[in-house]
């Protein structure tokens, strides 16, 4: 059985005082719940206070984003060294926002994968088509070049340490979600793609995330596919009352 697993994702978004605010109300409101693994990613900014805050507490805390160097003259960047130093445990690596604005590739995340998983960390790898690709027909086409790429060279016991989170890019942000059984379906593929390049027991183990516009009114649907593991969510996990109420999605 795949323990459910919901992150938010709280972009660029919150100073040190916002973010120590909102992790102390998650905390106090979430106390005691251990049948959902539970994430926030501050920005790096107030990542170690979030870390800090949340320290001995049933919520883990990851960074949006890292450099696969571990040092070195990378100007601006951060070591997964740098996000395990603040205490964090995860990290998300690919979201379609970095592929989109920052020139983030297959290659980078694959790089980025590998670092952070050599530094204990947990990634939560990102993929997704865009509408156009859906539209097209070639999301399948897409989909696997992501997966293949981003996850090449990993051994089974390094895959069954990630996350993969299914965000179709023309829903997140947009208020548009895949419906449930959309949703289900790529999950299975994505999961088939996995069995291919490891085996059946890391497919079946490893838990794939849905994201996009992921709310507590479409929060239960989601989560009672089979294929459906947990939610990557953005916008609405940057309060706490509705993030609240999406991990205590009814089951
Ligand atoms: C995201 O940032 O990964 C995301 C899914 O955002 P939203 O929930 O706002 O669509």
């Amino acid at each position: 059985m795949r323990k459910p697993i919901i992150a938010g994702n709280w972009k660029l978004h919150k100073n040190i005082t916002e973010a120590k605010e909102l992790v102390e109300k998650l905390k106090n409101d979430l106390t005691g719940i251990d049948d959902v693994d539970i994430v926030v990613c501050p920005c790096f900014t107030a990542l170690w206070e979030v870390a800090k805050t949340l320290s001995g507490s049933n919520i883990a805390s990851g960074a949006q984003n890292m450099f696969w160097e571990p040092k070195g003259a990378f100007t601006g960047e951060i070591s997964a060294s740098q996000i395990k130093d603040t205490g964090a445990t995860y990290v998300i690596i690919g979201h379609s926002e970095r592929r989109q604005y920052f020139g983030e590739t297959n290659e980078t995340v694959n790089k980025k994968i590998k670092a952070a998983l050599a530094e204990g960390l947990t990634p939560i790898v990102c993929v997704g088509e865009v509408l156009a690709e859906r539209e097209e027909g070639r999301m399948q086409e897409v989909l696997k070049v992501q997966v293949t790429e981003s996850l090449a060279g990993l051994t089974k016991e390094e895959m069954v340490k990630c996350v993969i989170a299914y965000e179709p890019v023309w829903a997140i942000g947009t208020g548009k979600t895949a419906t449930p059984d959309q949703a289900q379906d790529v999950h299975q593929y994505i999961r088939s793609l996995i069995g291919d390049m490891f085996d059946k027991s890391v497919s079946d183990s490893i838990r794939i995330q849905y994201g996009g516009s992921v709310k507590p009114s479409n929060v239960s649907e989601l989560m009672a596919k089979d294929s459906i593991d947990g939610a990557l969510v953005g916008g609405a996990s940057l309060e706490a009352d509705s993030f609240v109420q999406l991990v205590k999605y009814e089951k």
